[in-house]
């Protein structure tokens, strides 16, 4: 029996001078470290020995195991260290190689276009502000002369997220809540530029989404008119579009208006001669403004003859697709970077 033990050991030796990999050596580790190995098949056979001769092949099968074990596991250790050197030798970095150089991100359509006309009002004095997107029913319609009932309200068909709670239908919610603010100070001059995301349950396709953006701006002071407010909107059309756009206003309906008007440029792409982006009328729509109503300031706190003001509204991805060619409004919305990436050099 200790010459089989002998044979096994000096087997085990032989083949463990051969291992070069991890994986020989797991081979090596299976047959005679295994469940099957010939050292636990004696040991399985000792059912019929003698206690003493239990205890004599007991105790050299389990010296040659542990020396089994323990070259193997030496072998381990070494292998292991050698995967971990390459892997550090690999990893190594060379401080002197040149940099890989990140990708530059862009700015998207839709805050280009923003930036844009908040700079142009900045410059004359409006503040900028963001404003909430979940509004109460009273600021979003009632202080903005949509009561209840109102068949106005049918325009903006509403997410309403309890009764009194609503998805902004526009961002026209911020001017009620400007004007309240400047009420109740006691506040007489503002002039305010808000932006954001507007809700409202209109069925997605090429030029609607249930989601998008505007730019609302109000001026309220002594002695405000039309005549500010065409000024104001003509000379952003010709900063935001073309310095010679010619723009025009024709009557129309807004709750917080009165009279309400919707602005027309001269179309930049024909100058006015017919083409496909102006539908051959020469002219394009831009926007919705007005004065406002003296209903409005009425629900916000001011006696409407003694301050006047004007307002407009600007839809965002509008405004971009006109300026960038864009035929399709979900476009902005899809993260396609190469799309994105058409914008990288606008402006610079
Ligand atoms: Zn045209």
């Amino acid at each position: 029996m200790k010459d089989k033990i002998q044979h096994i050991l000096d087997g085990f030796n032989k083949e463990i001078k051969k291992v070069k990999t991890p994986n020989e050596l797991e081979e090596v580790r299976r047959q005679f470290a295994g469940k099957n190995s010939p050292l636990v098949e004696i040991l399985k056979g000792m059912k019929q020995a003698t206690p003493e001769e239990k205890k004599e092949i007991g105790q050299l099968t389990n010296d040659a195991r542990s020396e089994i074990n323990s070259q193997i596991n030496e072998l381990n250790e070494q292998f292991q260290q050698e995967i971990l050197n390459e892997k550090l030798k690999k990893e190594q970095v060379d401080v002197s190689l040149p940099g890989e150089r990140l990708g530059f991100g862009t700015l998207h359509p839709l805050n280009l276009v923003i930036d844009e006309i908040a700079n142009i009002f900045e410059e004359l004095g409006f503040q900028m502000i963001s404003g909430t997107e979940v509004d109460s029913d009273e600021f979003n319609f009632q202080k903005l002369n949509l009561p209840k009932g109102h068949p106005a309200r049918d325009m903006q068909d509403t997410f309403y997220i309890d009764e009194d709670t609503v998805l902004r239908t526009h961002s026209t919610n911020m001017t009620s809540h400007l004007l309240t603010e400047l009420s109740k100070n006691n506040g007489h001059n503002l002039a305010c530029i808000s932006y954001g995301n507007v809700y409202r349950r209109d069925d997605d396709d090429a030029t609607h989404s249930h989601q998008f953006m505007q730019i609302d701006g109000f001026a309220v002071g002594d002695n405000i008119t039309f005549a500010n407010l065409k000024w104001l909107l003509t000379y952003m059309c010709q900063r935001l579009f073309d310095e010679k756009a010619r723009v025009r206003f024709r009557p129309s309906y807004f709750p917080f208006t009165e009279p309400s008007v919707e602005a027309d440029i001269s179309c930049f792409k024909c100058d006015g001669e017919g083409c496909d982006l102006c539908k051959q009328s020469g002219w394009i729509e831009v926007l919705g403004a007005g004065l406002i109503n003296d209903q409005v300031f009425e629900e916000n706190g001011f006696d409407p003859k003694s301050i006047s003001g004007l307002a407009f509204g600007i839809g965002i991805e509008r405004i971009a697709m006109l300026k960038f060619g864009i035929a399709n409004i979900r476009d902005f919305y899809e993260n396609n970077v190469q799309f994105l990436e058409q914008f990288k050099f606008y402006g610079k």
